[in-house]
């Protein structure tokens, strides 16, 4: 990194509200609270996105707020380190907008560099979006970007992502029974869906029905945030068994019991065929690498906005071979999956770009969990340049916090 560089902090919170109501261990979550942050160094200027998550293991959304409140003077290479370790979603956002100003990791050109002395907003119209693309989450990213280097993300072209598979959510219900196929026509092949939520009888003859429904090479993830009890886990695995016995496996159940319950996640992982993924027990690196080297086995996922600096996430597979297997990284060490924290287009095209970088590295890469688009109302966040997510946001963001 450019050590003498110094650049000048300003941010604006913002406010965003679902289209329905999700349901979260802490309740009803109707509108998400979140910060952009900007990041001028004479005539280059850079964007990250604050995005915590209540009831994930990240600061809340008043203590980034109040860290960015507080902040005085230059934001240098210092500073920017000097952010606490308590903050895992505030060092992703500012993180990111560092290495953005610097054109930074990998040796590219400054991506507002195109916009000079325009703060980054500025566009040709022949960037604009392919207007058929909608706000439908595409399975392997845009396509016609080939010519895209995924590693030189560009934040005046942030619907310009790395091509990637990803996972479709189905809807709760016996709706999910026939939700599938659309997608499965447009080309997805990974599917998720939440469970815990209803009468788990029926959840467990649903789950067996949709798995024998979806066509080969289709992919079940389930999830069940955490909200399980010991016996409804050993249930829904026994199922995920006998299921795959019969040639109909479960790609993972997803956090079946809450982070407390440590022992019983290692003896059911250890139980079962059916993998097993931790979601809410890891939310930043350090964690993850705490439950490595407590010897978990199963799969983890990972949302790189929570989780720490973005140099902190690469440095999970980076490290393979410097650190020999102090964190059980090798050749199949590190079973991953990239997901959402349902950040604004400027934190999306962080978490795309990141996870691109995972499956570039990954023996057997997971489709990532980014396939999140169409949840929030059109607020100007998800717009194809910074720029203008910035200009959203300070409309959008005034009586906030
Ligand atoms: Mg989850």
């Amino acid at each position: 990194m450019s050590a003498s560089l110094s650049a000048r902090l300003r941010f604006h919170p913002y406010s965003r509200r679902f289209r329905s109501a999700l349901f979260t261990p802490l309740g009803v979550w109707s509108s998400r609270l979140g910060l952009v942050v900007r990041l001028e160094a004479g005539d280059r200027v850079a964007y990250g996105d604050i995005t915590p998550i209540p009831w994930f293991a990240c600061e809340s959304f008043d203590e980034a707020f109040q860290f960015c409140s507080r902040w005085r003077g230059p934001v240098t290479e210092e500073t920017i380190a000097a952010i606490p370790a308590t903050l895992p979603a505030t060092r992703f956002g500012l993180g990111w907008a560092w290495e953005q100003l610097q054109g930074h990791p990998w040796g590219a050109s400054h991506p507002a560099e195109g916009a000079k002395g325009s703060g980054g907003c500025d566009r040709a119209d022949d960037q604009l979006l392919d207007p058929t693309l909608g706000d439908s989450p595409q399975p392997h990213g845009i396509p016609g970007n080939t010519a895209l280097d995924p590693a030189q993300p560009n934040q005046n072209q942030l619907h310009i992502l790395p091509s990637l598979p990803l996972g479709w959510l189905l809807p709760q219900g016996n709706r999910a029974l026939d939700a599938w196929q659309d997608p499965w026509d447009q080309g997805w092949r990974t599917f998720k869906l939440k469970v815990g939520d209803g009468s788990w009888e029926q959840e467990l003859t649903r789950i067996e029905t949709l798995r024998r429904g979806l066509p080969e090479g289709g992919q079940l993830r389930l999830d069940a945030n955490g909200k399980l009890t010991l016996e409804q886990a050993h249930q829904l695995l026994a199922l995920g068994d006998r299921l795959g016995e019969q040639g109909y496996p479960l790609e993972f159940v997803e956090q079946p019991l809450p982070p407390e319950a440590w022992m019983d996640l290692q003896a059911l992982e250890r139980t079962y065929a059916t993998p097993i993924a931790l979601d809410e027990s890891v939310t930043t690196v350090t964690q993850l690498r705490h439950c490595q080297d407590q010897g978990w086995g199963g799969i983890f996922v990972l949302k790189p906005s929570l989780a720490g600096f973005p140099w902190e996430v690469r440095a999970l597979w980076e490290d393979r071979g410097q650190e020999g297997g102090a964190h059980n990284l090798g050749k199949s060490g590190l079973d991953l999956v990239m997901s959402s924290a349902l950040e604004t287009a400027i934190g999306h095209q962080a978490a795309m770009t990141l996870a691109h970088q995972w499956h570039q590295q990954s023996h057997a890469p997971r489709a990532a969990g980014l396939g999140v688009q169409g949840f929030l109302e059109q607020d100007g966040l998800d717009s194809p340049t910074a720029g203008e997510v910035w200009k959203f946001v300070n409309f959008l963001g005034v009586g906030v916090g």
